[in-house]
């Protein structure tokens, strides 16, 4: 009875679900988003710690049966589900997240939320482990990527629980955990496109040095361009774009990373990259990329270990000089 590719499996440990409700903070008075209510074991304790529950659920048959386990009882007049793709429907107000997800969606879903607006205080997730870890991850750990510069910019994010696949009927074929997601208050001033600008190419090879990064043809050309465009239109672009804008490049943000095959370094020496230009014109806006990663003394850095107070500079140092990213 269960849909493999809408990722179901139910959650069947009891314990672990009030484990779940106990670490997610409800007040009585929340507001509660669910993702995927599935046959509604997480809903029903969703529905006794909050004021009411709003649900999202694709598969028409759960829906079904979960107004179903509700009729008649006290709770189907605080329990609201929506039918639909949770990436296609506009999001209601809502004060908390808690959902077990199908983890498919995991990288579109996080944007999604984090660009929702008015921001809510919190989400309770159930990840696919590997995502999870890479959500948390810090300089230096191993799977620290794009994904968790991003994240870490727009929330605070922390590992709640661990929980093995015999949790779930059926039980999937990887382990997951559930992460607390916190959007910062206010969101850092910086302009989101131009962050995820460089960090896309910083961590293209997240091993090499940002000197042999911005070294490469691919790379300069594409910043010179963006620089002449800029250059042509004379528009000062200093600073952080608005609210309605940051939200706009987040939730875009989600299409495209993709869940646990981006951003990975496949080792492979970058060809182009030892290429010398021989342009004159050229070389001068490679000096110029150049004294930028000089001034902050990142021409020895890895992205790998920088941190998002690093990359933030990083990036004002680029924007000075004039150097954009989107
Ligand atoms: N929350 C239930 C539980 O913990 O027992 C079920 C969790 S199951 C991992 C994921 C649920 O999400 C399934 O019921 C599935 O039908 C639903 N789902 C899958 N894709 C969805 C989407 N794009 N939008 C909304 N719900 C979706």
């Amino acid at each position: 009875p269960f849909h493999k590719s809408k990722g179901q499996h139910i959650l069947k440990n009891p314990l672990l679900i009030d484990s779940i409700i106990q670490k997610s903070g409800i007040k009585p008075t929340d507001f509660i988003l669910e993702i995927g209510p599935g046959t509604g074991n997480l809903t029903k304790k969703l529905l006794e710690a909050g004021k009411s529950v709003i649900a999202v659920e694709v598969d028409p048959r759960m829906v079904l049966e979960l107004q179903r386990r509700f009729q008649g009882t006290p709770f189907s007049s605080r329990l609201k589900v929506i039918q639909g793709d949770v990436l296609k429907c506009e999001l209601p107000y809502f004060d908390i997240c808690v959902a077990n997800i199908p983890y498919q969606i995991s990288s579109p879903l996080t944007f999604k939320l984090l660009s929702h607006r008015p921001l809510f205080r919190c989400a309770v997730i159930m990840f696919q482990r590997e995502f999870a870890m890479r959500l948390v991850a810090q300089p230096g750990d191993t799977l620290y990527c794009r994904l968790s510069v991003n994240t870490q910019l727009l929330a605070r994010v922390s590992h709640l629980l661990k929980v093995g696949r015999n949790n779930f009927r059926p039980p999937p074929k990887v382990d997951s955990s559930v992460v607390r997601i916190e959007p910062r208050k206010p969101l850092p001033p910086v302009n989101f496109k131009e962050w995820d600008g460089l960090v896309r190419i910083c961590f293209n090879r997240k091993n090499k040095t940002l000197g042999s990064i911005f070294r490469q043809k691919t790379v300069l050309s594409l910043l010179e361009k963006n620089y002449k465009t800029l250059q042509a239109l004379q528009l000062s672009h200093e600073g952080s774009s608005d609210d309605t804008e940051m939200a706009l490049a987040v939730s875009a943000l989600g299409d495209t990373l993709e869940d646990l095959s981006m951003d990975v370094d496949d080792g492979r020496d970058d060809e182009e990259m030892e290429v010398e230009d021989g342009n004159a014109k050229g070389s001068e806006f490679k000096e110029k990329v150049l004294n930028v990663l000089k001034q902050g003394d990142f021409e020895e850095r890895r992205s790998s270990k920088l941190t998002q107070t690093e990359f933030m500079f990083l990036l004002s140092l680029f924007n000075k000089a004039g150097i954009h990213f989107s």
